[in-house]
């Protein structure tokens, strides 16, 4: 679809791109909120979960896996908060919201990196709607680098 922005990512888009499979992206979110954050991105438009065809379906649930496994594995992740929200398109005139699930790694010991140690305040609660998610540089290079060489094996 061309006007919309999920369809037609750029190089610059694609620089955090962790994982790539026949139906789905997965990025590292711009947030670190929650240290290690990702979004999965259907690669056709499709407004809605309930619209996935089957093989859509299965590689999500590999994925889910897959993913999960690397959050905990690489980072220490406790579980995984899985979310599909879609509300910020409906912001617009007309929406035309792009299929994406967000994953935030939940943590009941701190994560060190780079020297930064970062903290899970909220563990055993939602997740908070209104934490920064601006983390160095840095750090954030080494969480792409670690999560990457595991998808990669
Ligand atoms: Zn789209």
């Amino acid at each position: 679809m061309d006007n919309c922005d999920w369809c037609s990512l750029s190089e610059k888009d694609r620089q955090f791109q962790l994982y790539e499979s026949r139906y789905w992206s997965v990025f590292l979110a711009d947030e670190q909120d929650y240290i290690g954050r990702c979004i999965l991105v259907l690669k056709r438009h499709c407004g809605s979960l309930s619209e996935l065809t089957d093989g859509e379906w299965d590689e999500l649930r590999e994925l889910i896996r897959k993913v999960e496994a690397c959050l905990k594995a690489v980072l220490g992740a406790t579980l995984c908060n899985w979310s599909c929200l879609m509300n910020s398109f409906h912001k617009e005139p007309a929406p035309e919201p792009h299929l994406h699930i967000h994953v935030r790694p939940r943590y009941d010991k701190p994560v060190a990196l780079g020297g930064n140690v970062y903290t899970d305040g909220e563990f055993g609660h939602h997740y908070a709607l209104r934490k920064s998610g601006a983390i160095p540089a840095g750090d954030r290079e080494e969480v792409f680098s670690r999560l990457k060489e595991w998808l990669d094996r």
